[in-house]
């Protein structure tokens, strides 16, 4: 189990060197003014797993660079930039969506494995199955909806977690960083939670966040105006307003069993780490 943590954490350091790569790739291939911020139509729905788009950019990406990319050299990887985008990049503890874009007219194929982001704009990664679009294409967006609601529920248990924390009186604990993929999730909190309580405190949470489930509560969300300046707020199992910037669940009934795997707490730094069940 130690040893699967630390290979994880290594996993996920990677992750973000090669994002940080695909920033400047992305940044060498094209000038400041042709990125224009993608619309984040996840933002509004999380649950869309289809719409239209047009493509507003494509450069080659380099493979060296591509996480989950094959080896073979006959694959040429691209990068494609679309004015709006239903495919969540990764970040802020998420993993990227995964799914295809089709050209509504040619039926040409782009197959997206990885999505990042650098000031308001989202970048797909992937790979054409024939010749690639151009400029100007109409294409339709299809994610891979089994992850995406996998993660949004991995995701909205952190925000839940928040909230139960709260309701079981460890009000002093600040969330300082989340990581919600599925083979690792937890959330991370300034503060302490000393080693007689921890046994105690696991059960509570399970406790609460039970309740959470069984009352069903609706998740609010208020999204930024056009001007894109103000934060975009989550309401989730909660009336306490969180600036985020992912997917969630639109109510606490879509959570599933939450189970509190550990709970550690050292250097003034609590982890309480998590697995979810249907
Ligand atoms: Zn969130």
């Amino acid at each position: 189990d130690h040893l699967k943590a630390g290979a994880d954490a290594i996993v996920n350091a990677l992750d973000e060197i090669l994002v940080e790569r695909i920033y400047t790739r992305a940044n060498n291939c094209l000038d400041a003014e042709s990125l224009p911020e993608t619309q984040r139509i996840y933002f509004e729905d999380t649950y869309m797993f289809a719409n239209e788009a047009t493509v507003l950019n494509i450069f080659k990406a380099d493979k060296n660079f591509i996480k989950n990319g094959s080896n073979d050299d006959e694959i040429d990887y691209y990068t494609v930039v679309t004015a709006q985008t239903i495919f969540h990049p990764q970040g802020g503890g998420q993993p990227s969506d995964e799914g295809t874009m089709q050209c509504v007219s040619s039926g040409v194929c782009f197959v997206v494995i990885t999505v990042t982001s650098n000031n308001g704009t989202i970048f797909h990664t992937g790979y054409f199955n024939g010749e690639h679009f151009l400029k100007g294409t109409r294409v339709k967006q299809v994610i891979d909806a089994k992850k995406r609601s996998l993660h949004a529920r991995l995701h909205s248990a952190g925000h839940c977690l928040d909230a139960a924390l709260v309701q079981a009186g460890y009000t002093d604990l600040k969330p300082t960083k989340g990581c919600h993929f599925p083979t690792m999730t937890y959330v991370e909190y300034e503060g302490k939670v000393p080693a007689d309580e921890k046994e105690k405190l696991m059960a509570q949470l399970e406790e609460i966040l039970d309740k959470m489930v069984q009352e069903g509560i609706p998740t609010r969300i208020n999204n930024p105006g056009i001007d894109g300046k103000s934060s975009r707020i989550v309401y989730v199992g909660s009336e306490e307003g969180c600036p985020c910037g992912g997917t969630h669940i639109n109510n606490t009934n879509q959570l599933g069993k939450v189970s509190i795997r550990k709970i550690s707490s050292k250097k003034g730094v609590v982890k309480i780490s998590y697995t979810l069940s249907d």
